[in-house]
């Protein structure tokens, strides 16, 4: 007989959990740095109007793979329209429930296929990476990423580690504007990368969560995943809408898998249609009809461009403010990091204590391992944080 009086009560979500605490504070100098504020692009309100218009068939199922134009259009939005892997037809793409429904997927098709397999993980990363590869069944290792006095990338401890993995491992790699240390590889660090993971016959698994939010220049962010397309590697692609187009709660996103030839490629679909399938039988409609709208409409196309890039300045500009106004504190040591930093976070480098400190005496929220959501700042807020980060140090 079960009556669920057994289960016993999971953690909190680190992230979800500094912003429960966050709505419940009253103060007035309340200030959440764990998360960005969306803001709805207009050229995803004229996609949306588009849609309304033009698309009968509105509230039909999708096939099992998702919508065919948004898979042929993420594809190229990723790889490159030119790339030899999309002319050649040798690209498994599955439409998916945002970047993390593309790396279950991915990591449920390894588990199914290639059981077994170790699984390499940045330290630090995305905290779901662990529990959504380990949740598949696969065994999840870390690679030293981060060197914690530089707050810059340990190259060499990286490849070290990677060279240990035995072939056949998956490699975690984010594809640009690492969470959370906003710390990517240089691109000659890349093409070492890329030598490494081939010598050592490691299967690449990219995290692309930001593309376009490095740099504001969605092909540059693309570098790495092309580069290695380049070079014939088979690797997995994991896509998301979430940031790029603002689109968080449509879920859209999508997952690659580059294969050897078009036949491995239509079997390797097959299976990924199995495990769609079974896992939520097909994925939504709207965000997909979004997001493929955007990427095939020129003009649309464009006008999103400008928006993202607007976005990404308005974050450098933050960067560069926080920097300033820390170091207006008189703060010792070297803040430098916080303008090399790509992407939306910036890692700190502040204890667990620290940032509980200034949750406690300045209302500001964080996850405890110190990653401020630059996009979650704004210009009548930098002095308060700068002041609070310099009162625990
Ligand atoms: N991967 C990384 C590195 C992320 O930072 C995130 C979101 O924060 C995701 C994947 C997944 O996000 P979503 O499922 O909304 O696409």
């Amino acid at each position: 007989f079960v009556s669920f009086e057994s289960v016993v009560m999971g953690p909190p979500d680190a992230i979800l959990g500094v912003k429960t605490r966050f709505l419940k504070d009253t103060s007035e100098q309340r200030t959440n740095v764990s998360v960005g504020k969306p803001v709805v692009l207009e050229a995803v309100k004229k996609a949306e109007r588009l849609i309304l218009e033009n698309d009968a068939r509105i509230k039909e199922y999708l096939p099992i793979a998702g919508d065919p134009e948004f898979r042929q259009a993420t594809k190229e939005f990723c790889f490159g329209a030119d790339a030899k892997a999309v002319k050649e037809d040798r690209v498994a793409t599955v439409q998916a429930l945002s970047g993390t429904g593309a790396l279950r997927v991915g990591a449920e098709f390894l588990n199914t296929h290639f059981p077994g397999t170790q699984v390499y993980i940045p330290d630090p990363t995305w905290g779901n990476h662990f529990k959504i590869f380990g949740n598949a069944g696969l065994q999840t290792h870390k690679y030293r990423y981060l060197d914690v006095k530089t707050r810059g990338l340990d190259f060499e401890a990286m490849l070290a580690d990677l060279r240990k993995a035995a072939p056949g491992s998956v490699v975690v790699l984010h594809v640009c504007a690492h969470n959370p240390t906003g710390v990517d590889p240089t691109t000659e660090q890349w093409a070492k990368i890329a030598d490494t993971v081939a010598d050592c016959k490691l299967l690449p698994f990219f995290d692309s969560a930001y593309q376009g939010f490095a740099t504001g220049d969605v092909e540059k962010d693309a570098f790495a995943v092309r580069l290695f397309e380049e070079r014939g590697l088979p690797m997995l692609v994991a896509q998301s809408y979430s940031k790029n187009m603002g689109l968080y709660g449509e879920r859209i996103g999508a997952l690659n898998v580059v294969c050897p030839s078009k036949d491995a490629m239509t079997r390797v679909m097959s299976q990924l249609e199995l495990v769609v399938r079974a896992m939520y039988s097909n994925p939504p409609r709207h965000g997909a009809a979004i997001a493929a709208t955007i990427l095939t409409n020129p003009e649309l196309r464009a006008e999103w461009l400008v928006e993202l890039k607007a976005i990404v300045d308005r974050i450098l500009q933050m960067r560069k403010g926080l920097r300033e106004a820390i170091e207006a504190t008189g703060a010792p040591g070297d803040w430098s990091f916080i303008t090399n930093q790509i992407g939306m976070f910036t890692f700190t480098g502040l204890s667990a204590e620290q940032v509980a400190s200034m949750e406690k005496n300045y209302n500001i929220y964080m996850p405890s391992n110190g990653r401020i959501s630059v996009a979650g700042l704004t210009d009548d807020k930098l002095d308060h944080v700068a002041a609070a980060i310099r009162s625990v140090l």
